[in-house]
C-alpha cells in the first residue's frame, strides 16, 4: 500500500462474501464490476465484450437478465467467462430464477421494480441454497412508490430504507449473502445514502452515480461521488455508469483504484505536463501517440511527456522513464536521469524501446547502460534554451533603458 493509501480514512469493516472466484468485502481488494449492452441471447457477441472488459479492469461483469433467450444464453456463457457473472434482475421473479438455473455466480435485484415479498422470499430462499449471493440494488430513480411518498422524494434516507426492508426480507428466510447499493444520479444525495448506508448496515457495499451519462461529465460525476466515499473508507466493489464503450466503464473503475493506491498499478501511467509557452512540441499529440503504443505492452509503468528540457525532467523525476522535448530533440530520462538524446520524430518509438527494455532487464540495469554523453548533451540543449528564451526574449536590455529614462536612474 502506498503513500497515497495511507491518507485515505481507514477501510470500513464490513462481512466478506464471495462472487463467485471474487472476494467482495472484508478485507478483499476493492473490486471493479462494469455491465454488458448486448442482448445477452447473443452468447459470442456478450463474450467478447466480456473479455473486453476482463482485459481492461473488471473483476465482475453484470448482464442483464430480462427474458428466456438471456437465461439460456447465460448458461452457456457463465461456463467460459473468466469473471464471475451477475444476472440483472429487475421485474420478472421468474427470471431470477431462471438465472439460478443458469448457474450465474450473483443476483443483482432492485427493490423498486420486483415488490412482492413471497416472490423477494423465494428468490432469496433458492440463491441461498446455492450459495449465490444478492446485490440488493436500490436506485433513485425506480424507488418504490410508497417508501418515495413516506420520506417525500429520493432522499438519502428513502434509499436505505429501501434496502433494509429489502434486508428484512431475506433475513426472513436466514439469507443474509447480500451486498448494497444505493445509488442516485445526483452525486450530492448518493454520498450521503451511501454513507447512511455504511452506519446501518455491515454488509458491503457496491459504488455507484446512476445514470453519469456521458464522457467527459459521466467520467466526472462518478469519479466525484465514487472517490469522496473512497477517502473516507466507504466501498469495496464499484461501478461507473457511463453512456459509452462499456470498456471505458473498467477502464475508469481500475484506474480510480490504482490512483488512489487501493490497487496495486496493472499498466500504464502515463503523466504529461500540461504544456505552456515554453513546449518546445505538441505535448498533446506526443502524449497521445505515446499512451496508445504503450498501453499496448501491458507494463505496470509510469511514463512521463514533458514539453520542455528545461524544467521537464526534474519535474517529473518520480517517474520511471520520461521524454522531455528540446531543440527538436528529446532528451529520454530514467527517474530524472538523462540516458539518451534521441531525434524528434522518433521521442515516442524511444519511449516504447526503452520501456520494453526497464520491464526485461530492470531499472538499475537500463541507467547503467545509459549513453554517457546523454547528459553534456542535454546540459547544452538547455543552455542553448535558456539563451534563447530567457532575457533576451522579454527585450530586457531596451526595457531596462526605458525603466532608467521613467526613473531618471
Ligand atoms: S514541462 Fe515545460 S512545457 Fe511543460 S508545462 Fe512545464 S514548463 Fe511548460
Amino acid at each position: 500500500m502506498d503513500v497515497n493509501a495511507s491518507a485515505l480514512s481507514p477501510r470500513r469493516l464490513t462481512r466478506q462474501i464471495a462472487v463467485g472466484s471474487v472476494k467482495v468485502g472484508g478485507d478483499a481488494p476493492i473490486s471493479v464490476q462494469s455491465m454488458t449492452t448486448t442482448k445477452t441471447a447473443d452468447v459470442e457477441g456478450t463474450l467478447a465484450q466480456i473479455y473486453a472488459l476482463a482485459a481492461n479492469g473488471a473483476d465482475i461483469v453484470r448482464c442483464t437478465c430480462n427474458d428466456e433467450g438471456a437465461a439460456e444464453g447465460l448458461a452457456q456463457i457463465v461456463p467460459r467467462s473468466p469473471v464471475p457473472i451477475v444476472a440483472d434482475i429487475h421485474f420478472h421473479v421468474e427470471m431470477a430464477l431462471a438465472a439460478l438455473e443458469a448457474g450465474v455466480q450473483g443476483l443483482r435485484l432492485n427493490p423498486g421494480n420486483l415488490r412482492k415479498p413471497a416472490e423477494i422470499r423465494l428468490v432469496a430462499s433458492e440463491a441461498r441454497d446455492r450459495g449465490v449471493p444478492i446485490r440488493i440494488g436500490v436506485n433513485a430513480g425506480s424507488l418504490h412508490p410508497d417508501i418515495y411518498e413516506r420520506f417525500g422524494g429520493a432522499t438519502p434516507e428513502a434509499l436505505v430504507e429501501s434496502a433494509r426492508l429489502e434486508l428484512a426480507y431475506f433475513e426472513e428466510v436466514d439469507f443474509s449473502d447480500v451486498k448494497i447499493s444505493v445509488k442516485a444520479s445526483s452525486v450530492a444525495t448518493m454520498i450521503a445514502a451511501y454513507r447512511l448506508a455504511s452506519a446501518t448496515f455491515d454488509h458491503p457495499l457496491h459504488l455507484g452515480v446512476t445514470e453519469a451519462g456521458p464522457l467527459p461529465g459521466g467520467l466526472l460525476k462518478g469519479t466525484a461521488g465514487i472517490a469522496t466515499l473512497l477517502a473516507e473508507g466507504i466501498g469495496d466493489t464499484l461501478r461507473y455508469s457511463l453512456t459509452a464503450d462499456p470498456v471505458e466503464e473498467a477502464k475508469a473503475g481500475r484506474q480510480l483504484l490504482e490512483v488512489l493506491g487501493l490497487r496495486e498499478r496493472k499498466g500504464l501511467d502515463l503523466i504529461a505536463c500540461p504544456s505552456c509557452g515554453r513546449a518546445e512540441v505538441d505535448v498533446i499529440k506526443v502524449a497521445n501517440e505515446a499512451q496508445i503504443a504503450l498501453e499496448e505492452l501491458n507494463i505496470p509503468i509510469q511514463v512521463a511527456v514533458m514539453g520542455c528540457v528545461v524544467n521537464g525532467p526534474g519535474e517529473a523525476r518520480h517517474a520511471d522513464l520520461g521524454i522531455a522535448a528540446g531543440k527538436k530533440r528529446g532528451h529520454l530520462f530514467i527517474q530524472g536521469q538523462i540516458i539518451r538524446v534521441v531525434p524528434e520524430d522518433e521521442m515516442v518509438s524511444a519511449l516504447v524501446e526503452e520501456a520494453k527494455k526497464i520491464a526485461d532487464e530492470g531499472v538499475a540495469a537500463r541507467l547503467a547502460a545509459r549513453d554517457v554523453s546523454a547528459e553534456a548533451e542535454a546540459e547544452a540543449d538547455r543552455a542553448a534554451l535558456l539563451d534563447a528564451r530567457g532575457a533576451d526574449a522579454n527585450h530586457a536590455a531596451e526595457r531596462i533603458t526605458r525603466i532608467r529614462r521613467r526613473t531618471g536612474a
